[in-house]
């Protein structure tokens, strides 16, 4: 059969050949970039999985004398598996009085990367602990089910400066919005240090698609594109694709990390870990930094300044003492101010600024 096969035809049988290379080929590719991509890739939970593999790695190839890797790896000596090894970005506790320096990447792991929830969090998801791992109540040992899992978001109190706690959730279908619902306006929302003029954007902790959660003042801060749009966005992308593709849940918290008593955020640290395959599917705990590369910000008033406007040199700019906003000359806003709230000054823009004077959001000085 076989061979009476393969000789019907030469044409038949050459082409037959030549597409089958083709195809060895082109699976051959892909499986050397999605290699490629494993080893370079940033994205958390992969990092995760490749600083867990080369530890096992290294663990087995160590015998007694002390691998390369042991030396960089975080404090604490643990059995190996769920220790990270050679992260030099990690943060072992974020402590607001000693945030992480931006660092040139969206954002640095912390706590290598192993997600540490407050008990709360767990207990009302309705998982208890079971000797190191998690359970939903009345489950076997180590078994999480679906059906025993409560679905629910919290969104913490706002502060006595106005400012976002934490926002935590056990997240699921069931939380997120249904199917062809349109995301509504949130503009009325002006989250601590909103400032109209400097290309601020409302950030949500949980992202709308995650939670059916919009305008909430408790799930807003004020955040810059990079954090929203790059920092954050990717990550809760992945989140939404991983309950979409599995129907698993994972509990989510989001925490807006401020300096002292500043307005804004320095940043926003989210841990995610999935519930039914105990973190198999997805497991991260990053900081992500409320920047704008190369810019100055102002955490109070949330006035930016770039590069650019930092050398501008001085000209004449129109203050009013009053609201403390300066403008052009040229600007319909200099023009209305009253007469004895009126200054005129020919300074830097960062001569004014430095002196809590913040650029007017029209004629964006
Ligand atoms: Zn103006």
């Amino acid at each position: 059969m076989g061979k009476n096969n393969r000789n019907s035809g030469n044409q038949n049988n050459s082409s037959n050949n030549g597409s089958q290379r083709r195809l060895a080929l082109a699976v051959l590719l892909v499986l050397m970039l999605s290699f490629f991509w494993f080893m370079v890739t940033d994205n958390p939970a992969v990092k995760g999985l490749r600083d867990r593999y080369f530890m096992e790695q290294s663990a087995e190839e160590q015998d007694g004398s002390g691998s390369e890797e042991a030396g960089n790896s975080t404090g604490s000596s643990s059995d190996g598996a769920s220790e990270r090894a050679g992260n030099s970005e990690d943060v072992p506790d974020l402590d607001s009085s000693a945030l992480p320096e931006y660092n040139g990447d969206h954002y640095v792991t912390v706590n290598g990367n192993t997600p540490d929830f407050p008990d709360d969090v767990y207990s009302r998801a309705g998982l208890v602990s079971d000797g190191g791992t998690w359970k939903t109540e009345g489950s076997k040992a180590g078994k999480i089910e679906s059906g025993k899992l409560n679905p629910y978001e919290y969104y913490g109190e706002l502060d006595g400066l106005g400012r976002c706690t934490v926002a935590y959730g056990c997240l699921g279908e069931e939380t997120m919005p249904a199917e062809g619902t349109e995301r509504g306006d949130i503009s009325r929302i002006h989250p601590s240090g909103w400032a109209k003029a400097q290309n601020w954007e409302r950030c949500h902790l949980i992202a709308w698609a995650l939670s059916d959660e919009n305008a909430n003042e408790r799930n807003l801060v004020t955040g810059t594109h990079y954090l929203n749009h790059d920092g954050m966005r990717p990550l809760e992308e992945e989140v939404e694709h991983y309950i979409w593709n599995t129907g698993n849940h994972v509990l989510y918290m989001s925490r807006p990390l401020f300096s002292g008593n500043e307005l804004i955020p320095r940043g926003v640290q989210m841990t995610v870990w999935s519930c039914e395959d105990q973190g198999k599917g997805m497991s991260f705990n990053v900081y992500c930094f409320n920047v704008t590369p190369g810019a100055e910000i102002n955490y109070v008033n949330g006035v930016v300044t770039t590069e650019e406007q930092a050398q501008q040199e001085p000209r004449l700019y129109v203050v009013n003492k009053r609201s403390g906003v300066f403008h052009y000359p040229t600007c319909e806003g200099a023009q209305s101010i009253y007469k004895k709230n009126r200054m005129e000054v020919t300074a830097t823009r960062k001569e004014l600024t430095d002196q809590g004077y913040v650029p007017c959001g029209y004629c964006e000085p």
